[in-house]
């Protein structure tokens, strides 16, 4: 899994080129068409719909846990590419044998191929009734988001980010169990405070005792690796943010810490805070 989380991570400006040939015009073009139907009609405009958001940041910011926080607050669903290829690669789907060649042999999900796995999900909600979306891992090309710009209204980008030095020590701290496979992380971050930035500090997750004396370290967890994941993130993610930026929908918001810290901000900086009252009162 760790090589497939990788080939979903790391698309460097140069494959990129290559990642992009391999989808055909005509093959977009049916990819598109099919998002477009996956997505409600009555969906796609008006003031009272649930929200469609994108979330954005680099790999250890803890998207994937925000994102899915918000969905449960929101109520609507939390669609993470990455997690729609594991499950389309575990399952017996019409993709799946596809993918596994495409994976087996070191190559790109192409274009055509998420976005296939995307209108299926949102065609899966639909059945569901479920309304509204934040997705997370897409888009992740310029490409990815004019197709999905052309097909429904995205309304919020919200781009998570984490201080360097911070996501570095995190992710250097991650630990697996080797038996439950439980995440924890060793890394007890403690930045203090300078040029008027406040003081970070992120507490460790510690593992219950049965877990401690088999904890793994992920082998692509090395300083040299992480740093480069988040080189190649950036690349590739920054002319996304400028798509989304020059539509002045762009949010950006510095994690000022971890989750107890930043999710009330978070919360205030998309004006829930009345959303987080509700649920605690509700509780
Ligand atoms: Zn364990």
């Amino acid at each position: 899994m760790a090589v497939l989380n990788r080939l979903i991570m790391c698309r460097s400006a140069a494959s990129l080129r290559n990642f992009c040939t391999e989808s055909t015009e005509a093959g977009l073009r049916r990819a598109s068409s099919a998002l477009s139907s996956a997505l409600p009609v009555e969906n796609s405009k008006g003031k009272g719909r649930s929200v469609q958001w994108v979330f954005l940041g680099c790999p250890g910011v803890g998207k994937g846990t925000y994102a899915a926080r918000l969905s449960s607050l929101l109520g609507v669903p939390h669609i993470a590419t990455g997690d729609l290829v594991r499950q389309e690669l575990s399952s017996r789907g019409p993709l799946s044998s596809q993918l596994a060649d495409i994976v087996n042999q070191g190559k790109l999900i192409s274009d055509e191929i998420i976005i296939d796995l995307l209108s299926k999900r949102l065609e899966d909600a639909q059945a569901k009734g479920e309304t509204g979306f934040i997705l997370d891992g897409f888009p992740r090309t310029v490409r990815q988001a004019e197709i999905l710009e052309g097909v429904t209204d995205i309304d919020l980008v919200i781009n998570l980010k984490l201080r360097e030095e911070a996501l570095i020590a995190k992710c250097l701290g991650r630990r697996i169990c080797s038996e439950c496979g439980g995440n924890y992380n060793v890394a007890c971050i403690d930045i203090k405070s300078e040029d008027g930035r406040p003081r970070m500090y992120m507490p460790p997750l510690l593992p219950p005792p049965q877990c401690e004396s088999k904890l793994i370290t992920r082998s692509d967890d090395t300083e040299e690796v992480v740093k480069e994941r988040l080189r190649v993130y950036n690349d590739m993610s920054r002319p996304v943010e400028e798509f989304y930026r020059s539509r002045g929908k762009l949010l950006e918001f510095d994690l000022p810490g971890g989750i107890p810290e930043s999710w009330q901000k978070l919360l205030h900086a998309l004006n829930l805070d009345d959303h987080d009252d509700k649920r605690t009162a509700a509780a």
